[in-house]
């Protein structure tokens, strides 16, 4: 199929990228390059530089390239900035996504994948978190992305596109190509493995949530399986209706990415050690507000829906393949 990734020079973007090219795609890569790598889009796809606020230049790519299907990962998505400033994320995640659906609608393509978080459910109020909990995201970042959900399911209801929203839990790990370089870098297993490097001070953000070590518990897949399961997502929606009838209403299908088990801040932390041999020093700080003490997925839609089951869940595998690309890539993407 003919594929546009937008965001696809970004972390989870340029690892689907590369699997899209693998299984023998057409793969256009679209990205501002404000937080993509444009070293991380391999030789093998198409790279465009543009933004999703040019909606006729979007229109006219789709055209010219003949995209059959999108997978929509770019976005902002730091949780902390999008308190301090929702108006970035608000253009960037809601208006942006309108220009991008209006261009799809504009060149008649129907096929959308869109790449959304846990986020959207807030602090769930038990675990495993199925699709159906209520969504009552606790930040603009979730709540950019709930909204987004939404317009897609009334696109779908009206206009006939063909959308399934990953929800996505905590990704992590690296393909050897493609790893994690955020700045600043908020997320978890990079900034344990920066402290292992001593490039940075390890702090466990509280030890006294009620869980059994007292740090928050996240359930965590391996980007490359997320790779796989956006393939297998942007097969569904050849499909007439892809979620083939599944709960969740008519005009869009909405699944949880996740591995359906949870590991603590300190389970991580230990998993790091054994993973580059070392003790890696850490401090506790306070709790990170906006923090769920836990949050898993159930993933049995995933499992039917897609036929994906994450096979890469080890920590040690993902800790691993991310601990591989810094040695790989000492400077990151930088030259
Ligand atoms: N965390 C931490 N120290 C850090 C970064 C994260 O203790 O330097 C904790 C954070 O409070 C959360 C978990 O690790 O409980 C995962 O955080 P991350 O930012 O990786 O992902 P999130 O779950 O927020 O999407």
């Amino acid at each position: 199929m003919r594929v546009l990734v937008t965001g696809g020079a970004g972390y989870v973007g340029s690892v689907s990228v590369e699997r899209l090219v693998e299984a023998g795609h057409h793969v256009v890569a679209l990205d501002s390059l404000v937080t993509g790598h444009r070293r991380a889009v391999t030789d093998g796809a198409r790279f465009v530089q543009g933004t999703l606020r040019d909606r006729e230049a979007l229109e006219r790519m789709l055209r010219e390239e003949r995209i059959e299907a999108v997978l929509h990962c770019a976005a902002r998505s730091l949780v902390g900035q999008s308190v301090l400033d929702p108006a970035l994320y608000y253009n960037e995640n809601v208006a942006g996504g309108l220009g991008l659906l209006d261009a799809l609608r504009a060149a008649g393509v129907e096929r959308l994948v869109f790449s959304s978080t846990a986020a959207v459910y807030g602090v769930p109020a038990s675990v495993p978190v199925p699709e159906d909990a209520p969504l009552a995201p606790i930040n603009p970042y979730g709540e950019t992305k709930r909204v987004f959900e939404g317009a897609m399911r009334w696109y779908g209801e009206a206009y006939g596109l063909r959308g399934v929203a990953l929800r996505y839990f905590n990704v992590a790990g690296a393909s050897e190509r493609n790893g994690e370089q955020h700045d600043p870098e908020t997320h978890l297993i990079p900034n344990v493995l920066a402290a292992a490097l001593g490039r940075a001070t390890l702090s466990v953000f509280g030890t006294d949530y009620p869980t059994p070590d007292g740090t928050c518990i996240r359930d965590y897949i391996h980007v490359a399986d997320l790779a796989d399961a956006h393939l297998a997502a942007l097969e569904l929606t050849a499909r007439p209706d892809p979620g083939g009838g599944a709960p969740g209403g008519a005009g869009l299908t909405v699944c949880n990415l996740g591995s359906g088990s949870g590991f603590s801040v300190l389970q991580v932390i230990r998993a790091a050690e054994s993973v580059v041999g070392q003790p890696i020093p850490y401090e506790v700080g306070p709790r990170r507000p906006g923090d769920p003490p836990a949050l898993v997925a159930s993933n049995a839609r995933a499992r039917e829906l897609l036929g994906w089951t994450p096979r890469r869940g080890s920590l040690e595998e993902m800790i691993g393949s991310a601990w591989r690309w810094l040695q790989t890539h000492p400077s990151g993407y930088a030259a």
